[in-house]
């Protein structure tokens, strides 16, 4: 624990002032006697577990009170301290992240018996909107990836339920985020429990492949670096890219489970400074190896929907052993990473498409801030400007209800349980006396907020009143309120 304190501090590599290493000091004990009595289910005190998520967010720059956000995030849940407290003892920014966690935690993840993919992003997006700050997802993510790591220790059936929301909603949100090493760590925990028959297959499948073309691609780099400065040009780094077991597991399925058709288990990754050397290196690669026909890809000429640019080529390298080669310059490589936020976004809601007629959601805007947030983050992480950007709407105009089975009804910002019941069902809208909201009654020009369980009580043959018309929120409510109640004049 000593430790795990020492971790966090040093990561902050004396960018605290005197107030704020007293307030994490003081976080550390608040947290150490909140849970002094408590154990983990893997039987270490459990103080260790926020330290560790303490320490994840520290690897972040994401300023002290995320941090200490971290420290505390167990302590509403679990140890029933008031949030009005860690309010007083701290600051309220501090209480509105631990407040905001606890709120998305609430969420409860049916799981998905069929794949519905619409559903799977309402989900990620109700956790999106309830958030409400970019700190208290990372925090979430932070907690899970820790969770999962003592996954071990808990009920099977919990471990199902906990693995499958990691690799359908938590993961693709990290990934979304670009924080693409959480994403896959995230996958590879989930990977056993949720499909535990494929895991092993993918580990028998896959054998010692991916450290031996390691060690392979080891030897070509001084190889390749060597003939690039014959040719004058000075990569800036050679490096390497494996792919992750999930990923394995999911091109294993496109390539009719042949590993021999997965070239990128680990991929070469050469970095230079700009574009004509990326063309010129390309060219030395093809002369000292030739290239696999098929495989080449131009990115930079023709860069992804979402940006990404890149030289793709796959080759018979020394020994025509086949390996896939990536070239890029610096400033690629950095926006690789953010552009998979971008590509994540643009491929769900292509698949979503059909979804989007019918229900008339249109993806987020502004993910554009994603990209931004990451340069921020690198050069002035404590200023004003950066910490407001984390404090985003994600979702101004619309919120995400659940029904009491678990089903995600989005609306628009401002619906009342009339347009939910008209959502619903046309009979559960016209047939509706009240309604409750997580349990209690609310008046039925009540607002509905993001997160919240909503429950109709209907009562058979009865008519809309037309009082409804003044408060309702959607056009298509008041069409088929408006609609129910003439056919009740003909009768
Ligand atoms: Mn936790």
């Amino acid at each position: 624990m000593k430790n795990l304190k020492k971790k966090i501090i040093e990561n902050l590599n004396g960018s605290l002032s005197e107030e704020e290493t007293a307030l994490l000091e003081k976080a550390f004990d608040f947290a150490e006697q909140s849970h002094s009595e408590q154990k983990r289910q893997s039987g270490e005190p459990y103080i260790n577990h926020p330290l560790r998520v303490a320490l994840t967010i520290s690897q972040m720059k994401l300023g002290i009170n995320a941090i200490i956000a971290g420290i505390l995030h167990d302590v509403v849940e679990d140890c029933n301290v008031p949030i009005s407290k860690i309010r007083t003892e701290f600051n309220e920014e501090v209480a509105f992240l631990v407040n905001g966690l606890t709120k998305v935690n609430k969420i409860q993840y049916k799981g998905q018996k069929e794949d519905n993919i619409a559903e799977k992003e309402n989900y990620r997006n109700m956790i999106l909107a309830m958030a409400k700050d970019l700190r208290i997802i990372i925090i979430k993510l932070a907690d899970r990836l820790d969770n999962m790591k003592t996954l071990w220790s808990l009920d099977p059936k919990v471990q199902t339920k906990k693995a499958l929301e990691t690799l359908e909603i938590l993961a693709p949100l990290a990934y979304r985020l670009g924080m693409t090493d959480i994403g896959s760590q995230l996958e590879d925990l989930a990977f056993p429990y949720v499909f535990p028959e494929e895991y092993k297959l993918t580990r028998k499948i896959l054998g010692k492949r991916r450290e031996e073309q390691k060690e392979y691609i080891n030897k070509l780099a001084p190889l390749t670096r060597r003939k690039l400065q014959e040719n004058n040009i000075e990569p800036k780094e050679i490096k390497f890219r494996t792919k992750h077991l999930y990923s394995v597991w999911r091109k294993l399925q496109k390539e009719e489970m042949d590993i021999r058709r997965i070239y990128d288990l680990v991929a070469m990754r050469i970095i230079v400074t700009s574009v004509e050397e990326c063309y010129a290196t390309l060219g030395i690669i093809h002369q000292m190896w030739k290239p696999v026909p098929g495989r080449f890809k131009d990115y930079i000429a023709l860069p992804k929907p979402n940006g990404y640019q890149s030289l793709h080529t796959t080759v018979f390298a020394e020994n025509g052993r086949i390996v896939e080669i990536q070239i890029r310059t610096s400033q690629m490589d950095e926006e690789a990473e953010w552009g998979i936020a971008a590509h994540w976004i643009y491929s769900s809601f292509k698949k979503t498409d059909s979804y989007k007629k019918k229900k008339g959601f249109s993806p987020p805007k502004n993910f554009y801030w994603i990209n931004q947030l990451r340069q921020w983050q690198k050069t002035f992480y404590k200023s004003e400007e950066f910490l407001n950007a984390l404090k985003v709407d994600f979702f101004k105009n619309r919120i995400f209800v659940l029904t009491p089975k678990g089903d995600i009804i989005d609306l628009p910002d401002g619906a009342t349980p009339i347009d939910f019941a008209y959502q619903i069902h046309t009979d559960i809208g016209n047939q509706a006396t009240r309604a409750l909201v997580n349990g209690k009654l609310v008046s039925l020009d009540y607002k509905l907020q993001s997160g919240e369980v909503v429950e109709i009580i209907t009562k058979k043959g009865k008519r809309p009143s037309s009082s409804w018309l003044e408060f309702v929120k959607m056009n298509e409510t008041r069409k088929r309120i408006q609609d129910a109640l003439k056919g009740k004049n003909f009768i």
